[in-house]
Parts: structure tokens; C-alpha cells; sequence
């Protein structure tokens, strides 16, 4: 069984404005999650926009990291005592993975989760309708996508 991902209601709904907002209904936008691992939880804590590691994340129309984007990434995680729980992207259509989505992980590092969120996160968002995957290694992933995906991802009220 994968990892809960457990991400508080207000945050959740921030990240969602944000993503839309920083795609502009126009290109893909997405972030890191960062958060601390607590047996098969993932806490979230704070998340990462590509564009804020890299200006022009967006300038293809799809979402693209190089290496110098990675580098300010694990400075981030190295300074803050966060790991990277996830990440999390818009497409224009479906949230399924594309052909790069499914090549190129952007952890690749078995047990990293993938979230796609469809029509450029423009509300509302359904969990059962946003693409959840976890890579295992070697270009193979487990596609948690569908109602599946309620019992991982958690995005309600927590004391
Ligand atoms: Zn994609």
C-alpha cells in the first residue's frame, strides 16, 4: 500500500490557486511538496514553485527543470530539514501522464509520487479526477489515479 499524502484543507486549496494562477490558463505550472516523513505518512509542510527555482519553468508551455533548478532545490531541502514528499503539475486536457511525464520523473527515486491536476487546476478540483502516480524505478510507475487516489491523497480538516 503507497504512502498517505496528507495536506491540510486551507493549503490544499491555496496550492490549487496557486498553480492556477501561475499558469495563467495558458501553461502548465507546478511545484514541489515538501513536508517530513512519519511512518507511511507524508506530511506536507510547504511547497516549491518551479517557477521560483526557475524563471522560465513555464516558457515551453510545459513544465521543464534543468540541473540548476535541482541544485536550489536541495539547498532549499538541506537549509529547512524538508524532503520532497511529491510533486504536482497542471496539464491543459486529462491528467494523465504524458509520454516526457512518464520518461523523465522529476525525483526519480523509487516511491516518489507524481500528481497531475487537469484543466489547468481551474476550479473545482476533484481528487478523483487528478493523476496520482508513484514511481518504483526504471521508467515504471503505479498508476494510483481514480478514487483510489482518496485514500492517499488527505486534504481535509486536521486538528
Ligand atoms: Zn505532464
Amino acid at each position: 500500500m503507497a504512502d498517505k499524502l496528507v495536506i491540510p484543507r486551507a493549503q490544499w486549496l491555496a496550492l490549487m490557486a496557486e498553480l492556477r494562477r501561475r499558469g495563467g490558463g495558458r501553461t502548465e505550472s507546478g511545484a514541489f511538496l515538501l513536508g517530513k516523513r512519519q511512518g507511511d505518512r507524508r506530511l506536507f509542510e510547504r511547497c516549491v514553485f518551479y517557477d521560483e527555482l526557475d524563471a522560465n519553468a513555464y516558457s515551453t508551455g510545459v513544465c521543464v527543470l534543468y540541473a540548476d533548478a535541482f541544485e536550489r532545490l536541495w539547498e532549499f531541502c538541506r537549509t529547512t530539514g524538508l524532503q520532497v514528499l511529491a510533486d504536482i503539475h497542471t496539464h491543459g486536457g486529462a491528467a494523465t501522464q504524458s509520454e516526457a511525464d512518464r520518461c523523465n520523473p522529476m525525483i526519480a527515486r523509487p516511491g516518489h509520487m507524481a500528481l497531475i491536476v487537469e484543466r489547468f487546476a481551474s476550479s473545482p478540483v476533484w481528487r478523483h479526477r487528478m493523476g496520482l502516480y508513484q514511481y518504483e524505478g526504471a521508467h515504471a510507475w503505479i498508476n494510483l489515479s481514480g478514487w483510489r487516489s482518496r485514500r492517499i491523497l488527505k486534504t481535509g480538516t486536521f486538528a
